[in-house]
């Protein structure tokens, strides 16, 4: 679908990705009450920033995710659900805790009835090619002994707090509905979208069907951000922004990086994989397809960050 050329006076999209610690900080034991507690943080600044931005938000959903595999396995009873539907569970369940809480936040502004907003259930197009179905490496849901691992029917692997179910991570390839959130956005509506990185399906002909995978929702984020021409692409965490040496006394957060840069820095080990890795690799993504500015920012900076204040700035030619 052609992307959308820059219009003066036309305000500009932003696509925030809201982290799992959006909804879960780390050390909770993630009750309803406090996922909505933590969740003011975020959505009052994005609540804000609708005056002034058309809005795109899309989530994780590690830790709701991961519940919904350990009920799985709890109860006997009814049949276990496969992992595409627990993700269209979550979708659903974040999507209706993130637009309550954005409600509640447009009243106390004064824009309810002026600013509307819908979650849109999101199928994600992977590649059964994908060499990442060859090499399964997403470790979720539960920590099983070695025992009972090895009743279990499917695929697990070791990590350090134990055996835990391992699924393929492929690319996305495409956001089914791409055009219904485009068309969505650009009527007004605040689009709550690709949650969990989105339903994982693969083609066959002209329909779809669910596979046993998880993508990553920085991943899918960029790619939806490239498919409905967004402007600038947040990437909301619970740290300051990319850091080098992270974790060591030398730790220094960047403010500016450049696609170079932040390739050389990816390949250095700066960024590991499953964590800041996709992050970084996701706004790359983002530049290389035409978009103006991506930045990775801690939740509590988002609109800061939007303004060019906070977080790790990469666009292209700035330097570090
Ligand atoms: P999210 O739920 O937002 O996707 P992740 O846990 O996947 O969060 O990624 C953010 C985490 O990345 C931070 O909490 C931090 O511990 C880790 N991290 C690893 N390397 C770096 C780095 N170089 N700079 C900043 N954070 C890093
Ligand atoms: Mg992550």
């Amino acid at each position: 679908m052609p992307k959308s050329k820059p219009v003066p006076g036309k305000p500009e999209t932003l696509l925030v990705a809201l982290g799992g610690n959006a909804l879960i900080r780390k050390g909770q034991e993630g009750t309803i009450r406090e996922q909505f507690e933590n969740l003011v943080v975020p959505i009052r600044q994005i609540a804000r920033l609708s005056r002034t931005h058309r809005i795109v938000i899309t989530h994780g959903n590690g830790p709701q995710v991961g519940n919904l595999l350990l009920q799985q396995e709890c109860c006997s009873q009814v049949p276990r659900l496969p992992l595409e539907i627990l993700v269209a569970q979550t979708q659903g369940q974040i999507g209706y805790m993130i637009e309550s809480t954005l409600d509640n936040e447009l009243m106390k502004l004064g824009l309810d009835g002026k600013r509307f907003f819908v979650t849109l259930l999101s199928y994600v197009v992977v590649d059964e090619k994908d060499p990442a179905f060859q090499n399964p490496s997403k470790p979720i849901g539960p920590v099983f002994s070695r025992e009972e691992a090895l009743g279990l029917p499917y695929a697990t692997v070791r990590t350090p707090a134990g055996y835990r179910r391992v699924v393929a991570s492929p690319k996305p390839v495409t956001i089914v509905e791409k055009r219904e959130i485009r068309m969505l956005v650009d009527m007004g509506f605040i689009v709550i979208s690709c949650g969990g990185g989105g339903i994982p399906v693969v083609k066959e002909s002209r329909t779809f069907h669910g596979v046993d995978a998880v993508i990553d929702k920085d991943l899918a984020s960029a790619k939806l951000c490239e498919e409905i021409g967004v402007d600038v692409f947040v990437i909301a965490t619970d740290v300051e922004g990319a850091a080098l040496w992270y974790g060591t006394p030398r730790q220094r957060f960047l403010s500016r990086l450049n696609p170079e840069e932040a390739r050389k820095y990816l390949q250095a080990g700066e960024f590991p994989p499953g964590s800041m890795g996709p992050k970084v690799e996701a706004a790359i993504q983002f530049l290389d397809s035409g978009g103006k500015r991506a930045v990775i920012t801690s939740i509590r900076h988002i609109e800061d960050a939007v303004a060019g204040k906070a977080g790790t700035q990469l666009t292209r030619g700035d330097s570090a």
